[in-house]
């Protein structure tokens, strides 16, 4: 990028200090930022005759006034005009004005209106946003429309960013090689910037958003393979020598035999873990995949090398089931494993981390426990975290730093979409299980309203006097005024006095202090309470094999990967099992959504489709998410180009002719910039 784009807005010829002082509110400085703030969409001035338009689209038709206008009022200032107009002379079709009052005198019946706004394909309605009456020619047919802050608007902007590019644009350098450009048949770099601003028809359009996507995400992929290059070859990690034959006996006592995807996962971590880089691996497998035997394999591959291992879950109870099934495999193998976590106190706790730091403990298991500074282990080889998502970046710092550049496995049952995957885990190795073991039940699930609790309460009475149990879950703990949906502790006393003498109902919800909430677990792990009303703090690993029903309320209110999560708590066991969907969703969405649920229980499957309907940033919850922004590119629907750009980067980083060639000088510079490259050489 040239130079001069470098310079402050003021450098263009009309934007003075304080058109200076606006853009800043949009983080706009110098005149490349003005040049890179990119319109979010289009405004499309073309008339269309609606059998093409899409629902939600916004489009521009001109029609003949076949009503009288009927304005109502809300409140002094707020109204709603509508009028049918007759398009293409063969459409009728309803025209919405809201706070537009002054427009009733001028729709006179059979005259001719212009209207461009968004469309409602079940309605056959168009909510206006701008209007002219009479048919109008236009000079442009499509309009960007930006983002603006404060005193901004989107014309003053549009007229801000023509200036800059009538100035600068012959600064606009080309950032890609010849040989990229050509294979790809891309628009130079400033021919896609005046397209993207300007463009002259949708072709324009799409040609400037394939190149500069494609640009934005080569961008991000060099620097993401980049660092990866750089621990690979840099990081001075441990080659764990574990003994062949000692895991294979290990692995025949086991008291199944691994499925293919355990195998094949397996071998691509104990490969890592033999290498003397640090291996920086991600485990993804549906709930009930078998994640927590592949790592026990791995933590007694490390202690047959002399090392110890970490297991860190973020609950107690799950650090607790997760000890006893790991201390059970390597009973026979005489290897010391032990559990640590913030009810282990006193001398008990003294007394292990004394043998943590000699290494007469090989392996321990627990929560933020095993984080904090007294635990010091004599040579920590290898560090796996389970449910990853739920631990800081810092956390997971941590627990490395532990030991000298262990290798480190993170595993996790958030199906992360393929789409999703290539952005998110762009610096790791990514392992999937991708088969369940065989002979498991599917669950079987089904959504119902409301209407039909009784129904469910008595399927689950019939459960429960075949000695099974079950959940119950609800959205929130106590009644809230914003949200009208049902709440744990109400439930619980319903079914209390619903289920009377007959059975025990327990209480669990994310406010309750940690040794009731286990307390209140254990009871339900020993059939104590025969059915557990409980918040979505049960989502994580619990395994109670004896539950095979689960009731969800106000199930609309839950992810799809959520509700899938919670699902995984039954069908743990040999019986059929159920979970119920409670839920009268309002939208179609919402009901699509229900729908899916019922249809499968892959969980893979389900977060594609998810993410189809909501987007990347609802899949995740907007903040944990990892999900990088980009300026233009967006990783679902931009996905090939994501992939191309992908495979691109990993062919160029390991090129000379990246590294020394001229045409490349730019793409280098990215790296350079990002910190990662120093004097030419990965830093
Ligand atoms: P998750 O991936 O959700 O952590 P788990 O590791 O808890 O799954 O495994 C779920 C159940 O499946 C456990 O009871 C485990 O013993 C069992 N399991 C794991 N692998 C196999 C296999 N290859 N064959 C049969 N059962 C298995
Ligand atoms: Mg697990």
């Amino acid at each position: 990028m040239s130079e001069k784009l470098k310079e402050t807005v003021t450098a263009v010829k009309g934007i003075g200090e304080e058109t200076a002082g606006a853009l800043t509110e949009l983080n706009i400085y110098t005149v490349e930022d003005l040049l890179e703030h990119f319109p979010f969409r289009y405004e499309d001035y073309r008339l269309r005759d609606l059998s093409d338009v899409r629902h939600d689209e916004r489009i521009t038709v001109a029609g003949k006034i076949q009503s009288e206008p009927v304005l109502q009022y809300y409140g002094r200032k707020r109204s709603r005009l509508t009028v049918k107009l007759l398009i293409s002379d063969r459409f009728l079709i309803q025209a919405v004005f809201f706070n537009q009052p002054y427009l009733k005198n001028k729709l006179q019946l059979n005259g001719v209106i212009t209207v461009t706004g968004k469309w409602d394909q079940y309605r056959r309605t168009i909510t206006v946003s701008e209007s002219k009456v009479g048919e109008v020619e236009r000079k442009k047919e499509l309009e960007p429309v930006y983002h603006v802050r404060g005193t901004l608007t989107v014309k003053g902007l549009r007229r801000l960013i023509g200036l800059a590019l009538k100035q600068f644009g012959g600064d606009i350098d080309e950032t890609l090689p010849p040989a990229l450009l050509s294979r790809y048949r891309l628009l130079s770099r400033r021919e896609a910037f005046r397209a993207i601003h300007f463009p002259k028809n949708q072709e324009d359009i799409k040609q400037a958003r394939r190149r500069l996507v494609y640009e934005e995400f080569l961008h991000f992929q060099l620097k993401m393979q980049g660092l990866r290059k750089f621990e690979r070859e840099h990081s001075k990690g441990i080659a764990i020598k574990y003994d062949l034959q000692d895991l294979k006996r290990f692995i025949k006592n086991l008291p199944f035999s691994l499925t293919d995807a355990q195998k094949r996962v397996v071998n691509e971590i104990l490969k890592d873990m033999k290498s003397p880089f640090r291996m920086n691996r991600l485990l993804q497998g549906d709930v009930g995949s078998g994640k927590t035997v592949v790592a026990a394999i791995a933590l007694y591959a490390a202690v047959s090398a002399g090392f110890q291992g970490a297991l860190m879950v973020p609950t107690e109870i799950l650090a607790e089931q997760h000890a006893e099934s790991i201390q059970k495999l390597f009973e026979p193998f005489a290897v010391n494993c032990e559990l640590l976590t913030s009810s282990v106190k006193g001398k008990k706790r003294k007394e292990l981390l004394e043998q943590l730091q000699k290494g007469d403990i090989q392996i321990l298991i627990g929560t933020h426990a095993l984080i904090q500074d007294e635990v010091n282990f004599h040579r920590l080889g290898l560090v796996i975290t389970d449910e990853q998502h739920r631990f800081g970046v810092e956390q997971r710092r941590i627990l490395r730093e532990k030991g000298e550049n262990p290798d480190v496995l993170f595993m996790t049952a958030t199906p992360i979409p393929r789409t999703l995957a290539i952005t998110v885990f762009g610096e790791m190795d990514v392992s999937v299980i991708n088969e369940m073991p065989a002979g498991r039940k599917q669950i079987k699930t089904f959504w119902v309203k409301d209407e039909m609790l009784d129904r469910v309460l008595g399927f689950m009475e019939k459960e429960l006097q075949k000695g099974r149990q079950a959940y119950v879950i609800c959205p929130l703990i106590e009644e809230s005024d914003k949200l009208d949906v049902q709440n744990a502790i109400d439930v619980h006393t319903a079914l209390v006095t619903y289920f009377r003498d007959r059975y025990k109902i327990g209480l669990m919800h994310g406010r309750l202090p940690g040794e009731e909430k286990d307390a209140v677990m254990k009871a339900f792990s020993a059939n104590e309470l025969q059915v557990l009303v409980s918040t979505t703090v049960v989502e994580v690993g619990v395994n109670v094999p004896n539950a095979t029903m689960m009731v969800i309320y106000d199930a609309e209110r839950f992810g799809l990967a959520q509700l899938h999560q919670l699902r995984g708590r039954v069908g743990r066991g040999s019986e059929q099992s159920y979970c119920i969907l409670l839920a009268n969703p309002k939208t179609d969405v919402g009901r699509e959504r229900m729908k899916i649920m019922t249809e499968t229980n892959d969980g893979f499957l389900l977060s594609e489709r998810d993410l189809e309907l909501r987007g990347p940033g609802d899949f995740f919850g907007k903040k944990q998410s990892g999900v990088p922004e980009f300026k233009l590119g967006d990783p679902v629907h931009d996905f090939r180009i994501l992939e191309t750009a992908r495979n691109d980067a990993a062919i160029l980083i390991e090129s000379p002719v990246f590294w020394n060639g001229e045409e490349y000088a730019s793409l280098r510079g990215v790296l350079e910039q990002s910190g990662i490259l120093k004097g030419g050489k990965l830093d």
